[in-house]
């Protein structure tokens, strides 16, 4: 039995820490911004069957170019986008991990501004890309100056934005997005996993897309639709961004199953997004639950609230854990993460963190 310390690992990888949410079995996991809901069981049946067909040719590899999965999500999206304009990967990070095999490594620096989704930095890394990093302004916000100021000072090859923002929650306006894609030659891309969940008259990057070549808006299915455990993730850019991405994919790296899978969930994308109503209600209703028990919430555009004003946030994720409430605790000062789950499931958390907290409980369903 030998440890990594041993072992002939490269340079730039030594020290470092993988992805590391806690997996564990709980009555309650809000802690990873899943979509708590389950498939419903006529989309099952239509997945199962498109799966059961793709199993009668698994024996030959699935078409490389996952073609009817990019017309598909080309017409989920909408704004006159093509499958041209379409990839897809087993999940956003691999989406990710393409755009920086493309764009980044070595000699390469991609911009973040955290607090933000962990694994932008993690993968940076494992794409031998340098991760630098800006500052936000006030309540987790990014202006357009703020934007420009740091590609400026950076000149990074490429600039990161979450679009919400995990683990805040908060937007980033189309104007800050467009100053740093003015102020950059570099890719920018625009993680909007939480894309369905915005205010549904908010624009969304895609809106941007139309002459900025070097722009990438990327989602998932595994937030809205219900779907991480599929792996699909997706992006919408210049057809000339999904050719350099060629270059770096591994053949066939979409499962038949996982493009019949897909092509299920899409044909019910009406059915699927009714469920991201009732999370937005389940997610006011946690903030408000918060908010009247004395703590700090930020605005949330996503499946999730932010929330301060907790004095040791490890020892409360501990005691809320210990009543069968799992939530996230990403190291921000004072600041603890929960997914918006089912009304059981928020009825559960807000009731654990009065008991936890010893105040009464508040926010009970209607
Ligand atoms: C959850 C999440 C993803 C999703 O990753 P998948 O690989 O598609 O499951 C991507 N980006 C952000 C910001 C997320 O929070």
């Amino acid at each position: 039995m030998t440890n990594l310390a041993d072992l002939p690992l490269r340079a730039d990888l030594v020290g470092r820490s993988a992805y590391g949410a806690p997996q564990l079995v709980v009555p309650v996991a809000l802690n990873v911004n899943e979509n708590t809901h389950p498939v419903p069981p006529d989309v099952a049946e239509d997945i199962l069957q498109r799966i059961r067909a793709a199993l009668h040719e698994v024996n030959r590899y699935p078409d490389r170019e996952f073609t009817a999965l990019r017309e598909a999500l080309a017409g989920y999206l909408g704004h006159e986008l093509s499958r041209n304009h379409v990839w897809a990967a087993n999940g956003s990070n691999e989406v990710i991990q393409h755009v920086l095999q493309a764009f980044g490594g070595p000699g390469r620096r991609v911009l973040g501004f955290p607090p933000t989704y962990s694994m932008h930095a993690i993968i940076a890394a494992s794409t031998s890309t340098e991760w630098v990093t800006a500052e936000r302004d006030a309540d987790f916000t990014i202006s357009a100056p703020t934007a420009v100021a740091a590609v400026q000072r950076e000149r990074p090859d490429l600039v990161f934005f979450c679009a919400p923002n995990n683990p805040t929650g908060t937007p980033v306006s189309l104007e800050t997005i467009a100053a740093a894609y003015d102020a950059t030659d570099g890719i920018v891309f625009v993680d909007e996993a939480y894309g369905e969940f915005m205010p549904a008259d908010a624009p969304s990057a895609l809106t941007l897309l139309p002459g900025r070549e070097r722009l990438i808006v990327s989602r998932t299915m595994s937030k809205a639709f219900a779907f991480a455990g599929a792996r699909v993730g997706y992006l919408a850019a210049d057809p000339a961004v999904t050719d350099a991405l060629r270059l770096v994919r591994l053949p066939y790296h979409l499962s038949a199953l996982t493009q019949a899978a897909a092509l299920g969930a899409l044909a019910h994308a009406p059915e699927m997004l009714r469920m991201v109503q009732e999370i937005c209600v389940q997610r006011d209703r946690t903030a408000a639950g918060l908010e009247a028990l004395g703590h700090r919430v930020w605005p949330s555009w996503t499946n999730f609230v932010l929330f301060g004003g907790v004095e040791d946030p490890a020892a409360l994720w501990q005691a809320l854990l210990d009543r069968g409430v799992l939530i996230r605790d990403l190291a921000i000062p004072g600041c603890l993460r929960v997914s918006a789950g089912t009304a059981t499931e928020t009825d559960a958390f807000l009731s654990a963190f009065a008991e936890v907290t010893g105040r009464s409980p508040v926010g009970s369903r209607a």
